[in-house]
């Protein structure tokens, strides 16, 4: 089987999240070469596709096989792929039935023909696109606890921009989500003496809370910026104050700042106020090693494979490739260009297909020559 059979059959599957639709049973039977383990955690299932052939280091792929739901307006069924001009038309098409069909079809050409002298696992989750709780988090607490949890992590995500072979993802930034509440006193417009009126209250130190940076960023990452996405109060009339506003946020930091940071700066801001707080810490940054042997190896079989110098990017939301930094693994991004995903009439570049699933089979059989 080609890849791009393996992703027309992929892309059938009604895999919208966190239902693997049976996509993850037909994976194990497919890739017979490889011993299979199912962890199922609150009815979600994922699956570890894992292999050894020697002492070698333990390199580990990651992806999902969940979409998000088609919505309407397509002009084919979503989970009927369509070929046309060297594309195929599908949802999952990019993100990220692309990246799991390659990393599939060179995982199962490694273990039939190989100079790999390591162990090679493939880790695939149906549950990225929604909360990500039992997805591959569960799975690798199972590998830690079972003790085999990878040294080096390839995520298969749609990491390029413009041009395949533009962008490697070496590290991702966090997000922290907060909700401020000012508490005041209703009351009648034409008596404002006699109410507290939070908006008045939030008036005063507005300007130094949004669009404040809580650090400038550096080579690698963006400024970390507090971005307003809510504010609401009021009974909507005209002659009554709110008893309450409530200002919602949301910060992509980097590793220079955390939500300690961040409610420094809120109680400065807001001091002398009476407010309430709720931060919830919704992923932590990270960013790998860039001389890490799996940015070297990916920068030189994409180099190869593209002609091109990929930058190694942190800009984006987050991913599973946190969870792997989380346990310690050495883990980069890097899947075909990012440009139709969760969208209508997604689709994805044939051409792109083939080279990536040459680009991992070309990694896996570098991955132990220094
Ligand atoms: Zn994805």
């Amino acid at each position: 089987m080609q890849v791009i059979e393996l992703l027309n059959e992929l892309l059938r599957f009604k895999s919208i999240t966190p239902n693997d639709d049976g996509a993850l049973n037909y994976i194990a039977m497919f890739m017979d070469e490889f011993e299979t383990y199912n962890v199922e955690e609150n009815g979600v299932k994922n699956l570890i596709l894992t292999k050894r052939f020697g002492d070698g280091v333990h390199l580990c792929f990651g992806g999902h096989i969940d979409v998000v739901p088609p919505g309407d307006g397509w002009d084919s069924d979503a989970f009927s792929p369509r070929i046309s001009d060297g594309y195929i038309y599908a949802r999952g098409a990019q993100d990220m039935k692309s990246g799991l069909a390659a990393m599939l079809m060179a995982a199962k050409l490694s273990a039939q023909n190989t100079n790999f002298n390591g162990t090679l696992s493939l880790v695939i989750t149906s549950d990225e696109e929604g909360e990500g709780l039992y997805g591959t988090k569960s799975v690798l607490n199972f590998m830690a606890k079972n003790g085999f949890l990878p040294q080096f992590g390839l995520i298969g995500e749609p990491t390029c921009d413009k041009i395949f072979g533009d962008c490697i993802k070496v590290g991702r930034r966090g997000s922290i989500n907060g909700i401020i509440t000012i508490k005041g006193k209703q009351g009648h417009a034409a008596y404002p003496q006699k109410c507290i009126n939070p908006a008045h209250e939030l008036a005063r130190v507005f300007g130094d809370f949004a669009a404040y940076n809580l650090d400038e960023g550096d080579q690698r990452f963006e400024p970390s910026k507090i971005v307003i996405t809510d504010i609401r109060g009021g009974m909507g009339v005209c002659n009554v104050t709110p008893e309450n506003v409530r200002i919602m946020f949301n910060v992509r930091n980097s590793p220079l700042s955390d939500e300690n940071d961040l409610k420094r700066h809120i109680s400065k801001v807001f001091d002398g106020i009476d407010y309430e707080l709720d931060l919830k810490v919704s992923s932590k940054p990270f960013i790998t090693d860039i001389n890490s042997k799996i940015v070297r190896a990916l920068l030189d079989v994409v180099g190869r494979q593209c002609h091109e110098v990929p930058t190694l990017s942190t800009t984006g939301g987050t991913s599973d490739a946190r969870f792997f930094a989380e346990f310690g693994v050495a883990v980069a991004e890097f899947g075909v260009v990012n440009d139709t995903i969760h969208k209508v009439n997604e689709r994805v570049s044939i051409e792109q297909v083939q080279k990536l699933a040459q680009i991992y089979y070309d990694l896996i059989e570098r991955f132990n020559v220094e």
